[in-house]
């Protein structure tokens, strides 16, 4: 029943309970043949390959042309420097990375340029470009390196997934993040957390750039962004807005099928194309006790909710978003309170995304306030398994900034203490007690009791 995928012996732990199956639409993917519970470890894997940026010479030429690449280079430098580290694995392991899915096509003006800025040879350009897009499609990226597995690449993506990979020395894990039946499809997110609280056109449209698919989770292909939810002006309930009933990030979405940039739309001309689809929407926006609110209602949440869109379109956004917070800040400033006052004013519900954003970026900006917004970002996180990771982040950047006040006091250091042992809980089920995430909580463990034991001496 395994749809057939050769692996080097001695690469994939053998429990046999993960295995590959073939799939109508989705081509091959990873199934689990037993009951797996949350934490537990559905397997693990070295990769084909790993690489990092290095300082050769190499590299450092791809990395150097990345700055100066104009638009005909299609991918991070990174990715060259991986397909060009793959043209020297042996002729095996070559053959056992060209299982896996690409489009295939003609080596690109890009493949051609690196291989000539390196002095290389011409007929490797084919196989470079295999190469590449193998490792565009099927490789995953941590924070300091990226990675090429064969099994685990067989995993689909889902927005909202069951399964979690990390990072062990040189083996990939991949844990459940919620029980898993026997028969049901395992999967992981080919985007970043942060990127999983974006609105569906958005998650959507960076899959379709970087993985070339059209996401059809149930959370991208049900109608109500979950993201996406405002106080309604009736009755104060929860009101959801129809997914392409408006624009979200650097996307409008007109109608069901126009997407513009925002770049090249104008802000009146965006407003106008927000009024005018509420006014052709009859439910644009719906309150789960009211049912559809009017077109002028649903404008006057809708208006502003892409105007904060628009302006959130910062590289950092995805971070925030996330539950990390920033190390050097390059959020908004001074203007992230007021502006996230503006937009509860104008009925974005706590858990809109843009309140999200905003509430991240004033929590960077505003020391005495952190703990408060941390503790309103963590109220707002639902129970998804991507959810209690990243409340579990906010926990442990909500201990941080207790900590960081200037006298904490008993029952605000019992709250450190519960935070950071209810995010360690979270991050072990889903990382596993080795991981770094993991590792850097003992200390503040640690920081913690310390205090502890100094009141008790008080
Ligand atoms: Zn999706
Ligand atoms: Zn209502």
């Amino acid at each position: 029943m395994d749809a057939e995928l050769r692996l080097r012996p001695d690469t994939v732990s053998r429990s046999q309970h993960v295995v590959v199956q073939q799939h109508g639409i989705k081509g091959r993917i990873l199934v689990a043949s037993k009951f797996f519970a949350e934490g537990d470890l559905l397997m693990w894997e070295r990769p084909l390959l790993a690489v990092q940026p290095e300082a050769s010479v190499e590299c450092q030429v791809i990395l150097d042309m990345e700055g100066s690449w104009d638009c005909s280079y299609r991918y991070p430098g990174l990715f060259y420097w991986a397909a060009l580290q793959s043209l020297s694995l042996s002729e095996e392991d070559q053959s056992l990375a060209l299982q896996l899915h690409r489009p295939k096509g003609e080596a690109g003006e890009d493949v051609r340029a690196v291989l000539e800025a390196l002095g290389m040879d011409e007929g490797l350009e084919a196989m470079m470009e295999d190469l590449l897009q193998i490792w565009i499609f099927n490789s995953l990226r941590s924070d300091d390196q990226l990675v090429l597995p064969l099994l685990m690449a067989m995993c689909s993506h889902d927005c909202s997934p069951n399964a979690f990979w990390s990072l062990h020395g040189e083996k990939i894990e991949l844990r459940a993040g919620q029980d898993i039946s026997e028969g049901e499809e395992v999967t992981i997110s080919y985007l970043g957390a942060g990127d999983l609280c974006l609105p569906s056109l958005e998650r959507q449209r960076r899959l379709q750039v970087t993985k070339d698919f059209l996401c059809s989770c149930q959370r991208c292909s049900s109608l109500w962004d979950d993201v996406r939810v405002f106080v309604c002006p009736r009755c104060q309930g929860m009101a959801r807005a129809q997914k392409l009933a408006t624009c979200v990030g650097p996307f409008v979405a007109l109608g069901p099928t126009v997407e513009a940039t925002a770049e090249t739309v104008s802000w009146s001309k965006l407003r106008g194309a927000v009024v005018e689809l509420c006014s052709e929407t009859s439910e644009a926006l719906q309150c789960d006790y009211c049912g559809p609110l009017g077109s002028v209602e649903a404008a006057a949440h809708l208006v502003p909710e892409a105007e904060f869109a628009q302006l959130l379109q910062a590289s950092t956004l995805s971070s925030v978003l996330g539950g990390i917070p920033l190390e050097a800040s390059e959020g908004l400033g001074q203007e992230a309170l007021p502006l996230l006052w503006r937009a509860q004013r104008c009925g974005l519900a706590a858990e809109h995304w843009v309140v999200e954003a905003l509430r991240g970026y004033a929590a960077e900006e505003e020391i005495e306030q952190r703990p408060s917004l941390l503790r309103a970002r963590c109220a707002a996180t639902g129970n998804t398994p991507r959810e209690r990771l990243k409340r579990a982040r906010l926990r442990v950047a909500l201990a941080k900034a207790i900590l960081q006040t200037a006298s904490p006091s008993i029952s605000s250091m019992a709250e450190v203490t519960e935070n950071l042992h209810l995010a360690r809980e979270v991050l072990v089920h889903i990382f596993g007690a080795s991981d770094p995430e993991v590792l850097e909580l003992e200390p503040l463990l640690a920081a913690e009791k310390g205090s502890e034991n100094s009141c008790v001496g008080l």
